[in-house]
């Protein structure tokens, strides 16, 4: 264990940092790591951030994002930053499993493990963690790092805030979600007094699809909607002619199962996804019905109350039925 005076000790002089953050990433993962990553080579560290794979177009614009490595496509660079850091930061995730093969690496390297994140049930890996299930994003964890437990808030520059306030953007629905209390909405002005221009970022991230992105949400909304009234539950199913009909890249089809909850009467929402070697789920939830426990449970996942995923190796009809047949088990809960 490292305790925090150690860690401030560690980070007075330029260290080998690596900067990780789950497989996927969203705007969280990437707005947490680049967040991170902008503060510290302000303090003369030698820092990379490196995703485990791939992300969507609209976060590659965050200040930064020049310097990121993608572990799929530099294994070995990756793997030598690894093995030879001081201190790894692990942001947005708790379990090593979430960044694939990476995962072992990160578990064999001497370096010190940081952990700051907000999602239930961490595994036993880290070093130093900043946990805490209620924050909204990992950003808003970042955002308390530096300017309570580093004492560094002046680190907090434009380049900083921009990415924090994308990260607390983006996991909190825009500001939408119960856990965007108001010392979310505090920490979220001092980002914008730091240089986040907010409606740029709403902009970029929300206002930057192409015209297939737009024509798919089309086709998902009416030919792949199923509601199921007696639950209150609403599935979007999407094969793998159709991602490959509406050339549908990485993030295209992020946000889309919020849109099957604003029907009144939802209280649940599932978008299944048949993808070259599984099928991912995402669960989206109203108010106390807990999406992440059938992810847990029934789909090797997990995640937040209101956001989670899973996914399974049967085939997408198959995994279709088997949502269907949860539902009995979770009736008053959802028609309550
Ligand atoms: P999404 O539906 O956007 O893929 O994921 C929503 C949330 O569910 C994520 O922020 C993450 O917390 C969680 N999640 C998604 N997929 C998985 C998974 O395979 N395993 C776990 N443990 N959590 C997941
Ligand atoms: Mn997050």
């Amino acid at each position: 264990m490292l305790d925090l005076v150690s860690l401030i000790d560690l980070l007075a002089t330029p260290q080998q940092i690596v900067i990780t953050t789950h497989h996927k990433p969203d705007g969280d993962a990437m707005g947490s790591s680049l967040g991170l990553y902008n503060c510290l080579i302000q303090l003369g560290h030698h820092a990379k951030v490196i995703a485990p794979t791939d992300y969507p177009d609209f976060l590659t614009w965050m200040p930064g994002n020049e310097d990121v490595i993608i572990y799929t496509e530099n294994t070995q660079q990756s793997a030598d930053l690894i093995a030879n850091a001081a201190l790894i930061f692990c942001l947005d995730f708790n379990n090593l499993s979430r960044i694939n093969e990476m995962g072992e690496l990160v578990r064999a390297s001497k370096a010190l493990k940081v952990m700051i994140d907000h999602h239930l049930e961490p595994e036993d890996f880290d070093d130093y963690r900043h946990w805490d299930i209620k924050a909204c994003a990992t950003a808003q964890l970042v955002y308390d790092f530096i300017a309570n437990q580093l004492d560094h808030k002046e680190l907090i520059n434009a380049d900083v805030a921009t990415c924090l306030y994308t990260g607390i953007m983006t996991d909190s629905a825009s500001f939408r979600l119960p856990n965007t209390t108001s010392a979310v909405h505090r920490v979220v002005a001092d980002l914008i007094d730091a240089g986040a221009v907010n409606w740029r970022i709403h902009e970029l991230v929300y206002n930057s699809a192409n015209e297939n992105r737009l024509r798919f949400l089309g086709h998902c909304l009416t030919n792949c909607l199923e509601i199921l009234p007696e639950y209150n539950t609403a599935i979007i199913a999407v094969s793998k002619q159709d991602i490959e009909k509406y050339d549908v890249n990485t993030g295209d089809t992020e946000g889309i199962v919020n849109y099957a909850l604003a029907i009144a009467s939802i209280r649940l929402a599932a978008f299944i996804v048949e993808r070259d070697d599984k099928v991912k789920l995402s669960l989206r939830s109203k108010a106390e019905f807990p999406a992440n426990e059938i992810c847990k449970k029934y789909f090797n996942g997990g995640g937040h109350r209101n956001a989670a995923g899973g996914q399974s190796n049967d085939s997408l009809e198959e995994v279709i039925n088997q949502f269907k047949l949860i539902l009995p088990e979770y009736k008053k809960l959802l028609i309550q």
